[in-house]
């Protein structure tokens, strides 16, 4: 029983490095150092530790048992760097375009987590495959879907160095994010 509660204190820990590092590089180091906090509020820390896997998000498992998962409800309510954060179907624009700051955040999220949960398995295309199959489903903007498959083609190609860094980053925001879409509005 306590060793589900450190094991997991352990993962979000390591995730939590493994992330401020690529925001670092990123060029958002302060987006990396308050990432994923509420993680260790109980509402979040309690539930994932009771289902905690080890070798993947212990969410899945508390929807399969519970029929949701109290942690993700509280998670996506307070980290923008989630697309269901931003996800409104209650207003004219349901899907925004995310700010940089936690686009980028998002994208370093994204990576950690396929770092830490596959361990040695781990390879610059793990991303891309696993976003693909979650693109299917996911409710967000078309541009940052567009965004994250660019970001996570060129890690698969050209690795987390050459891709994960403000320059590419920036340039690559602008070309999805914003120039299309002065664009479309002009
Ligand atoms: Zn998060």
């Amino acid at each position: 029983m306590g060793n589900k509660y450190f094991a997991h204190f352990c993962t979000i820990t390591k995730h939590r490095w493994i992330v401020f590092k690529l925001c670092c590089r990123a060029g958002i180091p302060w987006r990396g150092l308050v990432h994923d906090l509420s993680k260790y509020s109980p509402t979040e820390f309690i539930e994932s530790a009771k289902f905690y896997q080890g070798i993947r998000s212990p969410i899945p498992v508390a929807r399969n048992v519970q029929g949701y998962s109290k942690a993700w409800l509280h998670h996506k309510g307070r980290n923008k760097h989630h697309i269901e954060y931003w996800y409104d179907p209650e207003v004219p624009d349901k899907f925004p375009i995310i700010p940089y700051k936690y686009a980028v955040e998002m994208i370093c999220d994204g990576l950690a987590a396929g770092i830490v949960y596959n361990g040695k398995n781990w390879t610059p295309s793990t991303q891309l495959r696993y976003w693909e199959y979650k693109r299917k489903t996911a409710l967000a903007n078309e541009r940052i879907k567009d965004l994250l498959t660019e970001v996570y083609t060129q890690v698969s190609k050209y690795g987390i160095n050459k891709t994960i860094n403000p320059k590419n980053l920036k340039k690559l925001y602008n070309q999805y994010c914003i120039e299309d879409n002065e664009n479309k509005e002009s």
